[in-house]
């Protein structure tokens, strides 16, 4: 009995199933609304969207040394003073329920910092979690474009049940929360907007991000044209006449 428990307890450890954090962000002026926060960042993603600029944490992860989690604990603890919370962003943090994160999450709230968590809202249950057990304060998910596209720009096959599920979960919580779009032409157009601000509903708060071709997941997007400002104020435009708060990053 001994013997096998000793194999399994080593198989775990080895495996990449664990919380782990592979870069850290001291301070931050712009990742969490109003707020002054560091930002962690957690490795893996079970999307692969071809613009994705953080392409060593959702390809690559462990080919990187994992951040100390207590150093990282420690550090946050010494931003106490100038921050009012911390951001978690990836890869894809909810991939890390059940494997660590709530703990994580757990010490951060234990400094009374309030919680902002990125997501692609592709495990609605895991949003509910952290909802249930008051472990975030702010959420922000993507909608990576329309649905009848969707797996084209996350570069996977993808329920989109669960997307509209997170997005009704998230809509219905008592946290502050925005949605948000990487605006690129040849995945998101006016009748993609159209679409994604029908399915959020009047009132929502939505980020229409400019796409920024560099060191995208897929190489050849390095290549794409973004939208211009002009363009980008077109689709602003499109939502807001639908009812969102619009602003474009
Ligand atoms: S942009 Fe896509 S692939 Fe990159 S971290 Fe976000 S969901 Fe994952």
């Amino acid at each position: 009995m001994t013997g096998t428990f000793s194999v399994k307890m080593l198989l775990r450890r080895q495996l990449p199933g664990k919380f782990m954090i592979f870069g850290f962000q001291d301070i931050s002026l712009i990742d969490y609304p109003g707020h002054i926060a560091p930002v962690v960042f957690v490795g893996g993603c079970n999307f692969r969207c071809p613009f994705c600029y953080n392409r060593d944490l959702v390809l690559n992860p462990h080919k990187n040394t994992p951040l100390i989690i207590d150093d990282v604990l420690a550090r946050i603890n010494k931003q106490k003073k100038l921050c009012e919370g911390v951001v978690i962003t990836g890869g894809e943090p909810s991939l890390w329920v059940g494997k660590g994160l709530e703990k994580f999450l757990c010490e951060v709230k234990a400094m009374h910092l309030k919680v902002k968590l990125d997501t692609n809202g592709s495990i609605p249950a895991n949003i509910k979690n952290l909802l249930q057990n008051e472990l975030i304060d702010y959420i922000a998910m993507d909608i990576k474009t329309s649905f009848i596209k969707y797996n084209l720009a996350a570069g996977t096959s993808v329920d989109t049940g669960l997307i509209n599920e997170s997005i009704e979960v998230i809509k219905n919580s008592p946290i502050e929360h925005n949605f948000r779009t990487t605006c690129l032409p040849s995945l998101v157009d006016n009748e993609d907007i159209i679409a994604i601000s029908k399915l959020l509903g009047k009132g929502e708060r939505y980020t229409l991000q400019t796409f920024r071709p560099e060191n995208t997941l897929k190489h050849d997007y390095n290549a794409l044209k973004p939208y211009s400002p002009r363009e980008m104020e077109g689709l602003k435009k499109t939502a807001s006449n639908l009812g969102l708060i619009v602003e474009i990053t």
